[in-house]
């Protein structure tokens, strides 16, 4: 029997090892770039995040959420982490339940799985890319510039749009609304948000530990803690993921509500600037010692005191107001960057057109989805790969285990 599988990204690599584990299945692995695994490469800052503890516990979302639970309690973190044991791939685990390779280096996950898959029953064709699937009788013929490939089963693993640069693209989801498959709409997800506050510009590169708060007309839409960074256009880093999904999404107006010192309390941070009365320094250094000192400049002047005022001259409002500024700072939000930017997509393939216990097509017998190309998106923090992993291994095995 033969598998055909499009897409040699993580769920892709993933299914063909599974699919290859029956010794009568004969795996071919399409990849329309020149190497395998090429955003696998590049994700986790080039570390990659391959997965995260708490995902057999949820982190996941689309129209049916629930849809990925089976895949994941299948194949959960823990035998995910026996399998790349036993591929050979040393890893860490992080204390927020993020785990890299042990090299600290995507490559490592890249090259494992490229060393697993040289198996004589698995064949990987890169720089070829499925044009069209087309269902004859019992097998499905896919076509390729270079020629046409005869499959018994076929897995779409082509991914979705996000990270365009890395190959994010289009493809998976024509080739299966060709085959009559539906999707939602297309969003991307964990990304940058863009403001329309010109003080953005002022404080480019300044990172700072946060409790973020996302308001849409006042009501709190999403919110979490850790690190900020601003860029040229708005506000990005590891907090801004968590809470990027949806964000501008439909109409009112999306402010992120920032509070730059979340373990300390108002009272105690006036006490200190109180302190600070007894001393001849001008406001520019209010919050020196405390904010990283270009924030502290710019959150002193958004609460509408001069550099030059000596500190000695503020009022108790003034020093009120500073307080306000690193407490609750309102940075209004126009739009999340774009696909290119986003690290995944959310929306994608209807699930509930696929069987959940074996990813296979309801419209289609012998056609099998995995991946980011369906409905399914996960948090940030190793979220999307395990998912990767679960859904391709789930796919690769019921593709391969069935008989003709
Ligand atoms: C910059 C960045 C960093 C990230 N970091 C992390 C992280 O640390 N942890 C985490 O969990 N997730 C991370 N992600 C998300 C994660 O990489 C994806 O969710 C995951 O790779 C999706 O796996 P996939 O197999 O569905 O798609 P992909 O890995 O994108 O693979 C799809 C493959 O299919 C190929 N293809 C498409 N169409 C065709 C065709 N017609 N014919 C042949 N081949 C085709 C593509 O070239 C591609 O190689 C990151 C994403 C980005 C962009």
């Amino acid at each position: 029997m033969i598998v055909g599988i499009i897409g040699g990204g993580a769920s892709g690599m993933a299914a063909a090892l599974a699919a290859a584990e029956n010794p009568n299945v004969q795996v071919l692995l399409f990849e329309r770039q020149a190497r395998l695994g090429r955003k696998l490469q590049a994700t986790g800052n080039g570390r990659c995040n391959l997965t995260n503890l708490h995902a057999a516990h949820g982190g996941y979302h689309g129209e049916n959420a629930a849809f990925a639970q089976r895949a994941i309690h299948d194949f959960d973190p823990a035998r995910t982490l026996l399998w790349f044991q036993e591929l050979g791939l040393f890893t860490v685990a992080e204390e927020s339940g993020r785990v890299y390779p042990y090299s600290d280096q995507a490559n490592s996950v890249v090259d494992v799985l490229r060393f697993a898959l040289d198996k004589p029953n698995i064949q990987v064709l890169t720089g070829v890319e499925i044009t069209k699937v087309r269902r004859t009788g019992d097998t499905f013929t896919l076509e390729t510039a270079q020629g046409k490939h005869v499959c018994h089963k076929v897995i779409v693993a082509c991914g979705g749009l996000a990270g365009t640069k890395l190959g994010g693209s289009m493809a998976g989801y024509k080739l299966l609304s060709k085959m009559g498959h539906h999707a939602t709409k297309l969003r991307p997800t964990l990304v940058q948000l863009k403001s329309s506050w010109g003080g953005v510009v002022s404080l480019k590169g300044v990172r700072a530990n946060c409790h973020a708060r996302i308001l849409r007309d006042g009501a709190v839409f999403a919110e979490s803690a850790g690190e900020l960074q601003f860029t040229e256009y708005g506000i990005s880093g590891p907090v801004i993921f968590e809470i990027s999904r949806d964000v501008c999404q439909g109409a009112g107006q999306w402010l992120c509500r920032l509070d730059f010192l979340p373990d300390i309390s108002r009272e105690k941070l006036l006490a200190a600037l109180q302190r600070r009365c007894d001393t001849a320094l001008t406001a520019e250094d209010l919050l020196t010692g405390i904010l990283h000192n270009r924030l502290g400049r710019v959150l002193t002047k958004a609460a509408g005191i001069s550099a030059n005022t000596p500190i000695r001259a503020l009022s108790q409002e003034a020093l009120e107001a500073v307080c306000q500024a690193v407490k609750a700072f309102d940075v209004p939000l126009t739009e999340p960057l774009g696909m290119d930017s986003a690290q995944v997509t959310a929306g994608g393939i209807l699930t509930a057109e696929f069987d959940e216990t074996t990813m296979e097509s309801k419209l289609v017998p012998g056609l099998y989805a995995c991946g980011e190309v369906l409905d399914i998106d996960g948090d940030c923090g190793g979220y999307n790969l395990q998912w990767a992993w679960s859904s391709g291994r789930l796919a690769g095995r019921s593709a391969g285990k069935e008989t003709l």
